[in-house]
């Protein structure tokens, strides 16, 4: 809960849409809500109006998949990042963000990566965030198996990379959803500050 000031702070209020269809959305919710934010359930398009940010939370990312493609959120869901609103996957949702599924950061996700049912384990990532490392928890994690330059690689596990930024886009592979220590969440937001700042 600590390391990146509340977006509170400074007086705004952010509204930040967390994608519905099928995962790890309400513990995302919970999270922001600790953090100040105004949270709205994106699950079609219009749900995307006048929010500041998005999260695309971990689940199973052939189910969301399909859910993007009934809901035909494809094409509003790039239109939001051309837009430059800030975009947070987290696990499966680093996959659906990657070159094969919605083309919105420029890298190639590995599914299941560390093996399937046995590598959920629990590892500390260096973010850089002022407290120390975070304690991540990774859940049939990907990584990321390639990267274009404009990708930066903020943490690796065993060589691999596990969470990245282009832009306005930060990708994580495991879940910083769970457990107590919001500063994850509360890099994100700043972004999202940031990216509201920019376009005001
Ligand atoms: N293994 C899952 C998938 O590929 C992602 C796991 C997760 O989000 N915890 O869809």
């Amino acid at each position: 809960m600590n390391g990146v000031p509340s977006p509170r702070a400074s007086g705004e209020q952010i509204t930040v849409g967390v994608l519905a269809l099928q995962g790890d959305f309400e513990a995302h919710g919970a999270v922001l809500k600790r953090l100040g934010a105004e949270v709205r359930e994106v699950r079609v398009p219009a749900d995307l109006d006048r929010l500041d940010g998005l999260v695309i939370p971990g689940g199973e990312s052939t189910t969301i998949t399909l859910g993007i493609e009934r809901e035909q959120l494809g094409d509003p869901l790039r239109a939001f990042h051309a837009a430059g609103k800030p975009i947070f996957g987290t696990c499966a949702g680093l996959i659906m963000l990657d070159r094969d599924h919605l083309g919105i950061i420029d890298v190639r996700a590995e599914r299941n990566a560390f093996g399937r049912q046995v590598r959920s384990f629990e590892a500390p990532l260096e973010l850089g965030l002022e407290g120390g490392p975070v304690e991540a928890i990774f859940i049939r994690a990907p990584w990321i198996a390639e990267h274009g330059p404009s990708v930066e690689i903020l943490a690796e596990v065993e060589g691999h990379a596990v969470a990245a930024r282009e832009g306005s886009v930060l990708v994580v592979a495991f879940h910083p959803e769970l457990g107590d220590d919001d500063r994850v969440h509360a890099l994100f937001l700043q972004s999202v500050s940031d990216a509201r700042l920019t376009a005001a």
